[in-house]
């Protein structure tokens, strides 16, 4: 179904079936894997809309009318990672733009916006973004984008979506949020405000950890004909095969966030008791600093959570790592398997320990991915592990 079709529908069916149509030559429900580079054309300048698998393929054209889909969105374009698509977003830009950005971000992103794009004359400002209002500092007529993260990477801070579109827009810049942690079950960033919607597809929405790819979502034209001329020019695309995996994990997006939330809320109660456990990081909590926000934004509060031990030990963090059987030792999350990460020594070692703890990155801080398993198992595993 086109997304017209699915526009008023459900999460669910949308997942399931926008932009989803069965194969025009044999009836297939299931969109096929066309494995091909290249398309016959009938003569000079005539095709069926394909000419070259780096400019549009089938299967990824079909995911990337589902992804839009389910962002309440009109364009959607796909990339070979989440970094690919943060690129594709950035090349838009011109020396002398600013950017400025949440400051509880993404290691990767942090590195592409330094490394990368800095040196080609763009300015990035960093900000702790839990106050919109503190956003303008930083506005100035220069700035073209403002890049929001929310929940944020490791601590869950949650930032006001529709507020730092009011602040883009008087500022006419561009807002962009990475929907990586809520995805578009929990949070529709366009119906906030947002221009562009980003996603590291690798995560919730590929949902079973065999993917890397990235997505973005715009409503504008101008700006959807900016990211496909540039998608085509630079040609960091995706593969029909992975494109084929991922509209299969799509399709049951809805069902694996409700047991994620779900398992997510029973952790983040059991590890808010326990005794070793010092603070524990989760939207769902009316003590989180932003909490209202988050209840006004999003459907439900995710399976990530991040705590810290009583004590701050390195050791004893060391160890609870060590000890789990269920969750699994990796960097990544969003997957239908439990993970478990330790920031200090693994997504945020490259961030000078000043600058970590001030954020709240504590040596005793480790992050749970929680998965969509029994829930009573994984909270026995912690238990264990932490006694
Ligand atoms: C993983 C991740 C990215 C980067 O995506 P890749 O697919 O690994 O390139 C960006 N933002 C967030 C929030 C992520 O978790």
């Amino acid at each position: 179904m086109d997304e017209k079709e699915t526009y008023s529908m459900g999460f669910g069916t949308k997942a399931i079936h926008a932009g989803i149509e069965p194969d025009s030559a044999t009836g297939a429900i299931m969109t096929p894997i066309y494995q091909t580079s290249t398309y016959v054309q009938e003569e000079i300048g005539k095709h069926k809309g394909y000419a070259y698998s780096r400019t549009l393929n089938p299967t990824r054209h079909a995911l990337e009318k589902n992804i839009a889909a389910i962002e309440n969105g009109k364009y959607g374009a796909c990339f070979g990672s989440g970094l690919a698509a943060i690129d594709c977003i950035l090349k838009m830009f011109k020396p002398g733009d600013e950017i400025v950005s949440t400051n509880d971000l993404y290691g990767g992103t942090y590195r592409l916006f330094k490394t990368i794009f800095e040196q080609y004359g763009l300015k990035f400002h960093f900000v702790g973004m839990e106050n919109a209002d503190k956003i303008e500092d930083y506005m100035n007529e220069k700035t073209k984008m403002v890049w929001v993260e929310t929940p944020t990477n490791p601590m869950m801070n949650i930032i006001d979506i529709e507020a730092c579109s009011l602040v883009a827009k008087k500022y006419n810049a561009l807002l962009a949020v990475d929907n990586t942690f809520a995805t578009p079950y929990l949070q529709l960033p366009l119906d906030l405000g947002a221009d562009i919607v980003m996603h590291s597809v690798t995560k919730y929405l590929g949902g079973h950890s065999d993917v890397v790819m990235g997505a973005l979502v715009v409503n504008d034209e101008d700006l959807a004909k900016e990211i496909y001329r540039i998608q085509n020019s630079s040609g960091a695309v995706t593969a029909p095969m992975d494109s084929f995996l991922v509209l299969r994990g799509i399709k049951t997006l809805h069902l694996r966030m409700q047991r994620h939330c779900e398992n997510g809320r029973q952790l983040a109660e059991f590890l808010a008791k326990h005794p070793k456990v010092d603070k524990v990081y989760w939207p769902g909590f009316e003590s989180h600093p932003n909490h209202e926000i988050a209840k006004k934004q999003m459907r439900d509060f995710g399976g990530m959570i991040s705590f810290s031990l009583v004590g701050n030990s390195l050791e004893e963090a060391k160890d609870v790592v060590r000890k789990v059987k269920v969750f699994s030792l990796a960097e990544s999350l969003g997957g239908v398997e439990s993970l478990i990460g330790h920031p200090v020594t693994m997504t945020h070692a490259a961030i000078p320990k000043e600058e970590r703890e001030k954020a709240g990155v504590v040596d005793s801080l480790i992050r749970l991915s929680v998965g969509i398993e029994d829930a009573a198992d994984i909270i026995a595993d912690l238990e264990q592990a932490l006694n």
